[in-house]
């Protein structure tokens, strides 16, 4: 077991155990938002399927209208129409034209377009104020040539993709089946919302912002409920689990006496790793049971959330082989004071706004028990050992993907 590493470290441990391929599932478009695809999509159509106008007008031959303007109009004698999804089928000569409307192909014989707005209608003939012109002609393809990958296996089904595969002419898409979260608190002083507090209780906060954090990952949450900090029931709600990708533990990591998760894991299984040098989140521990990664995070509210997100969220990312990365980092000039650590990373919760530039401000109380702050919040305010954050300083910030 390896202990006191540093967050980089415990990153690609921990990635490294997202070794297992998620099952294949096909879903209708219609459920696949949000999903992550498992295959590469080739369009199977051209788009535009053809030579196509951007614009309501008339479609004819460029050299039949140079030189028009409003002085000098051009006209040109309308032979017919062409509305979108109903092509013309004649062909435009010289001196004549053809009404078209936003998607209708260009009619074969013309080579250019003007807007409605530039010309008057007079019977079977047309004005032309200006010169016809090719620019708003949206050329075969333009968007989608048939046969070329435009999504790839790994991608997030955002709603521009969404559009896109339907575009490319799929009715039902190839997804990774979510991964299966399993989450159990501990603490014999956690209690379910809407049962009697008892004196020295604690709600079970943790297991909802992780239910949260799972589902926002992609990942299908699975409640286990709590347990006592007694060695057999953790083991027996372990062992009952299910088939997981992943289980939450929270609590029960840190020095105490009663942690028995870590005990529990040390000897039923193989814990990789414990303690990282950071804070919040300083107890997490990795380990395996079987052939299931664990992740056992700090029961503290803040600490389960901001573990979770620094390495359960990419741990799910790599599972669902994610092309997108699972946070961003971006600059931000400080407007209130941040503490630092000694020795540690430091992951505050801050309020990222653009003032004229990015500046971020603390939520108040920055201790881990302080849930409220992951609730204000929408960024991480990131500080390397040794290091406080003066007013008007620049300083590395993760926006916390979920919020913003
Ligand atoms: P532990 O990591 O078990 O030492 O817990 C650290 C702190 O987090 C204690 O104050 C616990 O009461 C609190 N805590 C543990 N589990 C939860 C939970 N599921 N929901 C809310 N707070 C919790
Ligand atoms: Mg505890």
């Amino acid at each position: 077991m390896r202990t006191g590493i540093s967050v980089e470290e415990a990153l690609e441990l921990v990635l490294a155990e997202a070794k297992g391929e998620l099952p294949v599932e096909e879903v209708p478009l219609k459920e696949a938002y949000g999903r992550v695809l498992a295959e590469d999509l080739v369009s199977l159509v051209d788009h535009p399927d053809q030579d196509d106008t951007a614009i309501d007008g008339y479609a004819c031959r460029e050299e039949d209208t140079l030189g028009a303007s409003r002085e000098n109009p051009v006209r040109l004698r309308v032979i017919g129409e062409s509305p979108a999804g109903r092509p013309f089928a004649g062909r435009v000569g010289k001196g004549e034209a053809v009404a078209v409307y936003t998607g209708a192909p260009i009619p074969e014989g013309a080579d250019a377009v003007i807007r409605v707005e530039d010309t008057r209608r007079e019977g079977d003939y047309v004005l032309l104020f200006a010169p016809a012109s090719p620019k708003d002609i949206r050329p075969q393809g333009d968007d989608l040539r048939k046969g070329e990958v435009y999504l790839r296996r790994g991608d997030l089904l955002t709603p521009g993709r969404l559009g896109l595969a339907a575009a490319m002419g799929y009715p039902r898409l190839k997804v990774f089946r979510r991964p299966r979260v399993g989450i159990l608190s501990t603490g014999d002083e956690v209690v379910e919302p809407g049962e009697p507090l008892p004196f020295g209780g604690v709600y079970n906060s943790n297991a909802y912002s992780l239910l949260g954090l799972v589902q926002e990952a992609g990942g299908e949450p699975v409640l286990l409920g709590k347990v006592e900090d007694r060695p057999e029931t953790v083991l027996e709600k372990l062992e009952a689990a299910g088939p997981l990708d992943l289980l939450l533990t929270s609590g029960g990591v840190s020095m105490g006496e009663y942690d028995v998760v870590r005990k529990v894991l040390e000897t039923a299984g193989e814990v990789v790793f414990w303690k990282v040098k950071q804070q919040p989140g300083g107890p997490l521990l990795l380990a395996r049971l079987g052939g299931l990664p664990i992740l056992g995070l700090p029961g503290n509210p803040v600490s389960s959330m901001v573990t979770f997100f620094l390495y359960g969220r990419p741990f799910l990312f790599r599972l669902q082989r994610r092309t997108d990365p699972p946070y961003r980092s971006l600059e931000a000039r400080v407007l209130t004071p941040f503490k630092g650590a000694q020795g540690k990373k430091v992951f505050r919760r801050g309020v990222l706004s653009f003032e004229g530039e990015l500046v971020v401000r603390t939520t108040g109380s920055q201790s881990s028990g302080v849930l409220r702050s992951m609730a204000l919040g929408n960024a991480l305010v990131v500080l390397p050992p040794d290091r406080d954050a003066r007013e008007g300083e620049r300083v590395e910030v993760i926006p916390l993907t979920f919020v913003l």
